[in-house]
């Protein structure tokens, strides 16, 4: 990725303050999306990027992780599979909770997901990583199916939050924000 490339992709992001709440940064990726020249330059970069990784799927996280995951898995030529929040698959799932600042959140996957093989490289992929939590919950739930989290990518990585910290796979973040 060039400079000029990073600078597309980042240039094409909205900052909304204060959004869900007071004190949050929301990183908005509907001009991304919007914009069509940064949407091809980022998924240029991702399909060059994992072209050499021998995935069999990518693994999209609720909501934002279906829009590039989806497009990226279909450029790969590969499988894709949802992630959701609690109570949204239809099938027998197999559920992670994991900590939110107040509280918790589920995330739930479905349990054929990859198939009957075992084994299964998998890329996980989100929007954004902040805490690492939601990320690692995902992480979590596509080894219980008895596939294998390979890497976990993301457009854009809070650094100051270390939400890298603690993966068990490789991590991957096209913009760095500090
Ligand atoms: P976390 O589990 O703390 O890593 O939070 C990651 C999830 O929350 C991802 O699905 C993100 O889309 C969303 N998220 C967290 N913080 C932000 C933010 N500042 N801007 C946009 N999305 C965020």
């Amino acid at each position: 990725l060039t400079s000029e490339e990073k600078s597309i992709i980042l240039n094409s992001i909205r900052d909304i303050p204060d959004f869900p709440k007071p004190g949050i940064l929301f990183k908005d990726i509907t001009t991304l999306l919007g914009n069509p020249q940064a949407f091809d330059t980022l998924m240029n970069h991702l399909e060059k990027r994992y072209e050499g990784y021998e995935l069999d799927y990518v693994a999209g996280i609720d909501a934002r992780g279906f829009i590039f995951g989806s497009i990226l898995a279909d450029r790969l030529g590969i499988g894709f599979v949802p992630v959701r929040k609690q109570g949204k698959l239809p099938y027998t799932t197999v559920a992670e909770k994991y900590s939110l600042e107040y509280g918790f959140d589920e995330v739930e996957i479905h349990i054929d997901a990859f198939g009957e093989e075992k084994g299964a490289k998998v890329l996980l992929i989100d929007d954004l990583i902040a805490t690492g939590g939601t990320a690692k919950a995902a992480a979590n739930l596509i080894d219980k199916v008895g596939a294998h989290c390979v890497e976990a990518c993301f457009i854009m990585e809070l650094a100051f939050l270390n939400g890298r910290e603690g993966f068990n796979s490789e991590v991957y973040s096209v913009l760095q924000i500090d």
